[in-house]
């Protein structure tokens, strides 16, 4: 484990230590409620790997970036809001508010969400 692994929540998660229970899982990549729901419908999806955000992503990870936003529609299908639609968002570094230093995809339904976000 390294340092940045070490004590992330999210690692600790996708590797089933508090039991939380998975909407979807495959071997790279894990979906489960959000503990402080801001929807009605409110998911994360998280690769598996430990990787902070976006801006850490590099070319050869294009497959799972593209796995993660496929495993957040499959979510959608399953909960009931791909016909109603649904928001995806992915905060980055500080100025998104980005609190989980662990890549994660929202998944947001279930209600009228405006736009522009705060
Ligand atoms: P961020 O603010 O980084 O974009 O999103 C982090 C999200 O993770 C927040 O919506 C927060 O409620 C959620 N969260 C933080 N810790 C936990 C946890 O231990 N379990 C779950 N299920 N969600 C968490
Ligand atoms: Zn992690």
């Amino acid at each position: 484990m390294s340092a940045d692994t070490e004590g992330c929540a999210f690692c600790r998660i996708a590797n089933g230590e508090f039991g939380v229970r998975f909407l979807y899982e495959d071997p790279d990549i894990v979906a489960f409620h959000d503990i402080a729901p801001k929807a009605p419908v409110h998911v994360l999806v998280i690769p598996r790997r430990h990787l902070k955000s976006l801006a850490e992503a590099s070319p050869d990870q294009a497959a799972l970036l593209g796995k993660l936003l496929l495993a957040a529609g499959q979510v959608a299908r399953q909960l009931g809001v791909a016909e109603t639609g649904y928001r995806t968002v992915a905060n980055t570094g500080a100025d998104a508010g980005q609190s989980v230093a662990h890549l994660h995809l929202h998944v947001l339904a279930g209600r009228d969400l405006a736009w522009p976000p705060g």
